[in-house]
């Protein structure tokens, strides 16, 4: 067992969108498998026909392309231990359900769904186990013939697993430690179903990690009470030693108050819980991702990771690779992670204005054109060369260096409007215009006007040239009532600057049309 290669697996069913939980499974399965130089496998787990979504396997693919979170193997990846869709193994389970019932470990139950109510309403508490199999209609019940003869007219029945009472179970969990329970709690699980030639889920499950050699089960805690059936399924094969060891992830909590994470709570909040924007193929319904919201990967890898677990230091920003380095699952938390959506937006944040100039140009381009604004490449460029310099961060009236809060890409309009479209209005209890647009402004930018409009090289060297002694001479500071004329407002880049963006033609329009309406 110790000299086993580490192989661990994401195994989701195709029932609708990757939930974000769902991401940070496979992420802490990435993790694990990397610091160990070992495999994840990717495996599709849609043995129940019915829950079965168009697209969704695709959507998981995408979402972890997008992530940067890699398989070693599985469905679209290839590998030796395939087919990695369980309905592609059928003839695979049957032997192992076949395994079962010859060694007595499970047994075949015709009940119709009509006699298992019946049962129900009789017996209060009903379960199917050790004190009600024999009142049940099964292959230990009846006689080899009975059964025989059920089967040959094609009777459906479905195979259930023997659960042998009064036993200890142990589950020996590397976040939660050693977890016991008492086997007569358990029923007798439907292990196959004869109408669909399928497994369940704990079959098709235990069978694959098995055969697929995988030594981890790092999985969500909804899955830790299916871990003591999955122990003894483990035994009934006869393959305890090579039983994966587990690790069952803590909870993902709402934002406020008690209780699971769920979709209602991202829709009531205003933040997605999916990491792509899905698009229901029945009803229509379009529910937001983290991508289309405008984080970057790297954020949403992050703000995941220490969803559960924490380096042990303050440390918050790590790319993958350090977190590779970090992880640790014996570190992980038991308690459930609250959500919490605002960190997410802070995650992003830091990431965004880390980046480079260039990584900004697709996201504003598209901003512009949802504006119905034609820039130019260059003008673009410009625009995100200054605002990176001067808005995200910026130095306020009290000469305070500050920075701004952009959470998104489509934070940055706002501050960037006025680049491409002129002030229509100004507030006058703005304090920034009430303080510096005074009696005298109109006048003063009147004469400022005419000294800009001699300018022939309008560049910010060719201003320069010639504003600059002009201030001193008259002794006026044209600064900030020229700002509120070409920005409306107190914010902006160097003055300079923004008037060589917007062109001698553009800067004097904004100019004369702040003197006529604020006179
Ligand atoms: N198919 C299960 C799911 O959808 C896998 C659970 C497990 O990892 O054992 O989460």
């Amino acid at each position: 067992m110790q000299d086993r290669k580490v192989r661990v697996r994401f195994a989701p069913s195709p029932t609708g969108p990757l939930h974000i939980g769902g991401v940070r499974t496979a992420l802490y399965n990435y993790l694990f498998a990397r610091q160990h130089g070992g495999d994840l496998i990717f495996r599709i787990e849609d043995t129940d026909s019915g829950r079965f979504v168009p697209g969704a396997e695709e959507y998981i693919i995408e979402s972890f392309r997008w992530l940067g979170i890699k398989f070693d193997e599985g469905v679209s990846f290839g590998g030796s231990h395939g087919p990695y869709r369980q309905s592609e193994r059928r003839d695979i389970y049957k032997k192992y359900v076949q395994q079962l019932l010859d060694n007595g470990k499970a047994y075949i139950a015709f009940d119709t769904p009509e006699e298992l109510d019946a049962k129900r309403a009789e017996i209060e508490n009903f379960q199917y186990d050790a004190s009600t199999r024999m009142q049940m209609r099964n292959s230990l019940s009846m006689s080899k013939e009975e059964v025989d003869k059920l089967i040959a007219e094609g009777k459906q029945y479905v195979v259930r697993f023997l659960i042998e009472p009064g036993r200890d179970v142990l589950v020996d969990d590397l976040i939660r430690g050693e977890v016991r329970i008492n086997s007569s709690i358990l029923d007798d699980k439907v292990l196959y179903k004869s109408a669909d030639e399928l497994p369940t889920y704990h079959l098709a499950n235990i069978v694959d990690d098995h055969l697929m050699e995988v030594t981890h089960v790092i999985r969500g805690e909804e899955w830790l009470p299916s871990a003591p059936l999955h122990v003894l399924l483990y035994e009934a094969f006869g393959w305890a030693d090579t039983m994966p060891r587990f690790a069952h992830l803590p909870l993902l909590l709402k934002p406020i108050g008690n209780g699971k994470l769920s979709k209602r709570d991202g829709d009531k909040l205003g933040f997605p819980v999916f990491p792509l924007e899905w698009h229901d193929p029945k009803t229509g319904e379009i529910s937001s991702g983290y991508r289309e919201k405008g984080y970057l990967p790297q954020a949403v890898v992050n703000f995941l990771a220490l969803l559960g677990w924490n380096p042990g230091n303050d440390q918050e920003l790590m790319t993958l690779d350090e977190m590779v380095k970090l992880f640790d699952l014996s570190k992980c938390s038991k308690n459930g992670a609250k959500f919490d959506y605002v960190k997410a937006a802070w995650f992003n944040h830091q990431y965004l204005i880390q980046q480079p100039d260039e990584a900004w140009a697709p996201a504003f381009d598209k901003i512009l054109k949802a504006e119905g604004i034609n820039a130019t490449t260059e003008q673009e460029a410009e625009v995100v060369r200054m605002m990176k310099l001067k808005v995200i961060e910026y130095v306020d009236g009290q000469g305070n260096k500050r920075k701004r809060n952009i959470s998104f890409p489509s934070d940055l309009w706002p501050l960037t409007r006025f680049f491409f479209v002129a002030p229509e209005s100004f507030d006058r209890e703005d304090k920034f215009i009430r303080k510096n647009w005074t009696e005298n402004t109109a006048s003063e930018m009147q004469q400022f006007c005419e000294v800009l409009e001699g300018i022939q090289d309008f560049s910010v060297e060719g201003m320069k040239a010639v504003v600059d002694p002009w201030v001193e001479t008259s002794g006026l500071r044209p600064w900030n009532a020229w700002r509120i004329c070409l920005v409306g407002a107190g914010q902006g880049p160097d003055m300079y600057e923004l008037a060589a963006f917007l062109g001698k033609e553009e800067t004097l329009k904004r100019m004369r049309f702040a003197i006529e309406t604020l006179k």
